[in-house]
């Protein structure tokens, strides 16, 4: 089937006509669909027309919007099963994780539904005779770029604040997800968003990501994605544009010495196998206290050999393939890589390609335990984003602190203990913006604050969840009533 745009309210291919293919990372065979290889003139049309829209809907009341949104919900929540079976198809996922995360679409839906109504100024100490106040106006016209990993989740908590502060939405899904776009937009569209006010425009990164971000009338941007692709977005947007960027990780889960191994591994298992490791927030590195170091590895071995891996729909699949088939060579040559660096590969880091026929077209691997690495091993320091968990000891709590804060990112960190001032030192200290206390490092509150350290977003990025949010979709303007 071939897919269009969504472009001044009509449903459209791109200038060119131009498409590419979308394809199931379980099964390469399993064509979803053909979808438009836009470039830089969709683009220009597509912010042109919501250029266009944004001002009527930010002048409507609250309720209109805020209507909108909890009428996609209702949508949302209605399509939920229907929806989170196209994107175990379409991203692999399991149909369970992929039920998690369409089932709390609808929840986002609300949740910025009722900041459109909860919008405001406030009123400042002034001269008697005078009222100072502000406004809170929407910034116009906001483009959104988000990645496959979550393809529902990532673009509804950007388009849905985004919307309910009164701007218009420009919205490049990854091209490796791009059906799951078009599902969030349709959704939309259906609860009553203006038409021309929504534009989808599909494509691939280098062209159609390069276009928007070279696209004049853009007033903000929103990405989610990879440091190397956040920073040439910095580098390309002009100093007038907002540029929220949300970046990768390398998070620690930190093992202290009054731990239960078997309660560790079991934490330690969601934060690094779930999604297939796939996750910004994955549990990557594993710091254990040494006197604990050989029954972690035992046992977190043991639970990632009894992890079922293939099709996310079928029985008993607790991991799915991953994404796309460059995941799958990246993870392959990270494994290849500890093995020249003199690790030890305690568990998985195969393919299964060859094990059995049903996964012979997919880009399935089994889940990872690497010890033993040297301090400067590449598997520590750079984002693998997959299920290998490399896994080490420290000796003292600044140690683990100091090592966990080594990388250049900072995004989510977790500790396994009872420790009580262990865990406020510890999360005082570090440089992640989420830290996590006896659970996964992955998981996160639709309304908690969101943001990471160093590489992992930039500042505008902690305006992400939470009650900052509508900052970033808005701007202040101060009114001064009387001389
Ligand atoms: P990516 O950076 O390759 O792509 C993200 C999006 O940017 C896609 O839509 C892509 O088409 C687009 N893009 C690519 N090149 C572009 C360019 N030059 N200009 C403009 N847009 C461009 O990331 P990915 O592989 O889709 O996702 C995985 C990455 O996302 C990981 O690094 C992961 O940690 C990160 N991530 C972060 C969070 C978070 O909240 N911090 C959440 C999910 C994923």
């Amino acid at each position: 089937m071939t897919h269009l745009n969504h472009i001044d309210g009509q449903w459209v291919s791109s200038a060119t006509g131009a498409t590419f293919e979308d394809r199931s990372p379980a099964d390469e065979r399993d064509l979803i669909g053909a979808f438009p290889d836009s470039g830089a003139e969709d683009v220009a049309r597509a912010v042109a027309s919501v250029a266009e829209a944004w001002p009527a809907w930010a002048a409507a009341s609250p309720e209109v919007r805020a209507d909108a949104l909890f009428k996609a919900a209702d949508i949302m929540s209605r399509r939920a099963d229907e929806i989170a079976a196209e994107l175990t198809r379409e991203e692999g996922k399991t149909i369970g994780e992929a039920r998690n995360e369409a089932r709390r679409i609808a929840a986002n839906f609300r949740l910025y539904a009722g900041e459109a109504l909860r919008l405001n100024g406030e009123t400042y100490p002034s001269e008697a005779g005078q009222i100072v106040f502000s406004l809170r106006e929407a910034v116009g016209v906001v483009a959104v770029i988000t990645p496959w990993n979550f393809p529902l989740s990532m673009a509804a908590r950007k388009i849905a604040p985004a919307l309910a502060a009164g701007n218009g939405v420009i919205f490049k899904p990854s091209e490796m997800t791009p059906l799951m776009g078009q599902r969030l937009v349709e959704v939309l569209l259906e609860a009553g968003i203006p038409p021309k006010l929504l534009a989808l425009v599909q494509g691939r990164g280098p062209t159609v990501g390069r276009a928007i971000t070279a696209q004049a009338g853009i007033d903000a941007i929103t990405f989610t994605g990879s440091y190397a692709v956040g920073r040439d977005i910095q580098s390309s947007v002009s100093t007038d544009t907002r540029c929220q960027l949300e970046m990768g990780g390398k998070n620690a889960t930190v093992v202290l010495a009054d731990a239960d191994p078997a309660k560790a591994a079991a934490i330690i298992e969601r934060g690094a196998f779930g999604l297939t490791g796939q996750a910004c927030t994955g549990t990557s590195r594993v710091l254990v206290a040494r006197p604990l170091y050989d029954a972690v590895v035992e046992k977190l071995a043991s639970v990632a050999r009894a992890i079922k891996v293939g099709p996310g729909t079928a029985e008993g699949v607790k991991m799915g393939p991953l994404a796309t088939r460059g995941q799958y060579d990246k993870v392959l040559s990270y494994v290849a890589i500890a093995r020249e660096e003199g690790a030890r590969i305690v568990t998985g880091g195969e393919s299964l390609c060859d094990s059995d026929p049903a996964l012979a077209h997919g880009y399935f691997v089994s889940p990872a335990v690497i010890a033993d690495l040297p301090a400067d091993s590449r598997l520590l320091r750079e984002e693998i984003f997959g299920p290998v968990v490399a896994i080490g000891a420290f000796d003292t709590l600044d140690e683990a602190i100091a090592i966990a804060d080594e990388t250049e990112y900072g995004l989510a960190v977790s500790l396994v203990t009872n420790d009580l001032p262990a865990v406020l030192r510890f999360a005082r200290t570090t440089r992640h913006g989420v830290v996590k206390v006896n659970g996964p490092t992955t998981g996160v509150g639709l309304n908690a604050p969101f943001g990471g350290y160093k590489h992992s977003s930039n500042q505008a990025a902690k305006e992400q969840g939470g009650a900052t949010v509508m900052d970033f979709y808005t701007r202040i303007k101060s009114v001064y009533l009387g001389a």
